[in-house]
């Protein structure tokens, strides 16, 4: 059975003009070392969630991401993170937001899959689950980041929030948005033929009211069933909240008989367009079958597979 392996470090305005030579090889390096790791528990047999797991923890370590390590800013200048993972072999799922100071939000995402007893966690009572099973927890030094710090206290004053990073589109009304998402994600099929999907963020600059996106939410960010499909989306997550995004790609392979890559079209292209809703998703299916899928300028991604494809983009085509 093929294996394969897909990630996403955010879709938005990505072009070439906007990104340095240097930045560039910081992407590179970074979305190859979570395909490496995640491809090394594929290709040792691993389960597509374990592959999953891999992936997103080294992208929440690394700062350049908006996820776990390097999460954006709220209004009151904490660091709030989201993940969910879900098993497409039984669809077993766990999810988790509002959560600070867990290094990595994933992991306490599949702790509360396997052992809570319940799907999804937020908030104080995620935060004593944590404790209870010993997930490694940080210092709010940890979560420091320079540059995401001064884009939150451009904007902390005002009512604006933003989709991470900063620069052009500080007006207009609520709500503003740079049109630049930094989320981070995987999908796998493992050698079994299962799949698995995962979403981890730290959501948007000056968000507030805790406010929470389509990361976590099973169906709309996140979803997988060995049945059709398993998804990791990005982008303005009011939107993929109300386009029930995730699912509805899997429901159109299941009652339409669409194939992936159809699906993904129908919904990031077309129903998300009509919308106004921008961003993307990554997606595989239980034959190794994957896809890009973004109405956005660009969305950092890679993929390897069995059949020794392997690529990292960031572009639109
Ligand atoms: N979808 C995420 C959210 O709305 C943001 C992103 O993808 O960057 O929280």
């Amino acid at each position: 059975m093929a294996i394969t392996l897909v990630i996403h470090g955010g879709a938005g305005n990505i072009t070439p003009a906007m990104m340095t030579k240097q930045q560039e090889e910081q992407y590179n390096d970074g979305l190859k070392a979570a395909l490496d790791n995640g491809y090394a528990v594929l290709k040792g047999g691993g389960k597509a969630v374990d592959a999953v797991i891999a992936s997103i923890v080294t992208l929440e370590n690394n700062p350049i991401f908006n996820a776990g390590r390097g999460s954006v800013f709220t209004k009151k200048g904490l660091n709030e993170m989201d993940a969910a993972i879900m098993d497409g072999s039984n669809l077993a799922a766990g999810a988790v937001a509002g959560v600070r100071n867990v290094k990595n939000p994933i992991v306490l995402a599949k702790e509360i899959m396997l052992h809570s007893g319940h799907v999804f966690l937020s908030g104080s009572g995620a935060a004593e689950f944590a404790l209870k099973q010993g997930i490694e927890m940080a210092p709010d030094e940890y979560f420091f980041n320079k540059s995401r710090y001064d884009q939150w206290v451009e904007i902390r004053d005002s009512d604006f929030y933003q989709l991470d990073h900063k620069e052009d589109n500080l007006k207009g009304p609520l709500p503003n948005t740079d049109h630049k998402f930094g989320t981070v994600g995987a999908v796998a099929c493992d050698e079994q033929g299962n799949i698995a999907g995962g979403t981890s963020t730290g959501g948007m600059t000056n968000k507030r009211f805790g406010r929470i996106g389509d990361s976590p939410i099973i169906g709309a960010g996140t979803y997988a069933n060995n049945a059709t499909c398993a998804i990791s989306c990005t982008g303005h997550g009011e939107y993929f909240l109300r386009a029930v995004v995730a699912h509805d790609v899997s429901c159109l392979m299941e009652y339409k008989g669409l194939t992936l890559q159809q699906a993904c079209d129908t919904v990031i292209k077309d129903k998300l367009v009509k919308m106004g809703g921008e961003g993307g998703l990554i997606a595989v299916d239980a034959k190794g079958n994957y896809d890009f899928c973004f109405n956005s300028a660009g969305m950092y991604r890679g993929m390897r597979n069995s059949e020794g494809k392997e690529l990292i983009a960031y572009y639109g085509a």
